[in-house]
């Protein structure tokens, strides 16, 4: 094979076996969350040729990790309508739209019994690596366009693609408790738990007692708060980076969204009261064992350093994607974000919330790299204002464009109510909420811009 600067002949006909090769290899969708799995139902309905390969052993493995935690948007804003069609054909009845479902249940009544509808299309415990594309790492370019993806999961085993969506998701890739963007020194696992344990489930006896620092000011920090005042003889420090808890505590009686305003009513009263001690201007820098526990340190940006000893961390700090799998491919990541460029100006947290987010395709999707999307979470970077539902337009529209339907991949649109999906039912969230013993986040309205530090519209 000739890679140097004369080998026209060769490289026609390398393009002519890519051609060959690319023909019947299928679309390989990365992760079956709800919007890879979406994307698997667009392309068996186009009956496109795909495999979809999720890390985790079961249908939405992350979505599991917080199957304890009731979303903010109702049924009918949460299933995609490809899926939909294709459940109902089987004898699947869809779940009362207007209901809040937990994770747990978005698994149960939706998500395991679609993945099951395909079959082997789904492998579990197939956790993909690296990517490129065959004979071509990201600097050589002529032919490029038609040779097949090369997929590596992590067993080493080589797979090739047509083209691959990624729905990876972020929820595996944490913000780091530093609050610079960087580790604090010393916090790799140590004592540290990621947003939303289930403090009064399955996890209470990790909590339960033990001194335990929340940090973050997004609506995940607020619930877990509140889940850890609900357990007696538990100390509870709260750590911000900014110099009020304001924007977490909403605006109470007068907040436009009441499950907001109440939600930051009862932590306002648990800090006023003492229950929850608040560090604020609290930026993490380093953390050490100390005898059973850990002691944490914040150094602010003067230099002023602040000294916490507790038994446990819960760092709900957000999300960043994880691009490294797609480091031999050809990306066009947007500096701050991480999303693609042209969808950064559309996501930005500082101007949009997720009502406000306007539909898009296949067009903002795309990278350098023809044929290669991440969709989904994964593909707002660190924007916290993705919903299920502008996931399940994106691969609508992506899906279309892989069967050569340009028109139906630009016609991309959004039917979400004004005022958002996580508030459609603000009365019966309430409602359903005021029920739950955790008092689950009180979600955002989306048509207010959120914070990027916060943790999303519904979160
Ligand atoms: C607590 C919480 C509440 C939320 N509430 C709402 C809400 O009310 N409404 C709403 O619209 N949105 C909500 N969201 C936001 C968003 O819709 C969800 O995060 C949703 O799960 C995103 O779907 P996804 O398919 O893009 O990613 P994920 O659900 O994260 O799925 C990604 C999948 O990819 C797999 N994976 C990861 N890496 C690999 C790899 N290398 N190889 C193979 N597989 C891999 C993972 O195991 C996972 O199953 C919420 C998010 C959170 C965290």
């Amino acid at each position: 094979m000739s890679d140097g600067c004369c080998g026209t002949a060769a490289i026609e006909i390398e393009r002519f076996t890519a051609q060959e090769q690319t023909g019947g290899l299928p679309v390989v969708v990365i992760g079956a969350g709800p919007v890879g799995l979406a994307a698997a139902a667009h392309l068996a309905e186009r009956g496109i040729h795909f495999q979809v390969l999720e890390a985790g052993g079961q249908a939405a493995s992350s979505v599991a990790q917080w199957g304890h935690v009731r979303v903010f948007s109702p049924w009918k804003f949460d299933i995609d309508a490809a899926a939909h069609r294709l459940l109902e054909a089987d004898g699947w009845t869809a779940p009362d739209p207007d209901r809040l479902p937990t994770g747990a249940e978005l698994i149960e009544d939706y998500l395991a019994p679609l993945a099951k509808l395909f079959g082997s299309r789904v492998r579990f415990g197939a956790k993909v690596s690296a990517m490129s594309r065959l004979g071509y790492d990201r600097v050589r370019t002529n032919g490029r366009d038609d040779a097949p993806f090369l997929i590596r999961l992590d067993s080493g085993e080589e797979l090739r693609a047509r083209a691959v969506i990624d729905a990876s998701g972020t929820y595996t890739s944490p913000n780091t408790l530093g609050a610079a963007g960087l580790p604090a020194h010393g916090e790799t696992g140590l004592f540290v738990d990621h947003a939303l344990p289930d403090v009064l489930g399955i996890d209470r006896d990790r909590f339960q007692g033990r001194h335990t620092l929340v940090v973050g000011a997004g609506h995940s920090a607020a619930t877990t708060l509140l889940a850890l005042a609900q357990l007696e003889d538990t100390p509870i420090t709260w750590a911000i980076r900014g110099g009020s808890a304001g924007r977490t505590y909403g605006g109470g009686d007068a907040d436009a969204l009441p499950a907001r305003g109440a939600l930051g009513t009862r932590l306002r009263a648990h800090v006023e009261s003492g229950r929850i001690r608040l560090l604020t201007g609290f930026f993490t820098h380093r953390v050490s064992t100390a005898g059973d526990g850990v002691e944490v340190v914040s150094r602010d940006p003067s230099g002023a350093e602040q000294t916490v000893l507790v038994d446990r961390i819960v760092s709900a700090t957000g999300y960043r994607p994880d691009h490294s799998i797609a480091s031999e491919l050809r990306l066009d990541l947007d500096p701050i974000l991480g999303s693609t460029r042209r969808l950064a100006p559309l996501i930005d947290p500082n101007q949009h919330s997720c009502g406000t987010v306007p539909a898009h395709g296949v067009d903002e999707l795309s990278h350098p790299e023809t044929g290669y999307y991440a969709v989904g979470v994964k593909s707002y970077g660190r924007a916290p204002t993705f919903l299920m539902a502008t996931g399940y337009e994106q691969v609508r529209s992506v899906v279309a464009a892989l069967a050569g339907d340009w028109e139906a991949a630009r016609e991309v649109r959004l039917d979400l109510p004004e005022t958002g999906v996580c508030s459609a039912t603000l009365a019966e969230a309430q409602e359903q909420r005021v029920g739950l013993a955790t008092g689950v986040s009180g979600g955002l309205l989306s048509t207010i811009p959120v914070s990027p530090e916060g943790d999303g519209c519904c979160g």
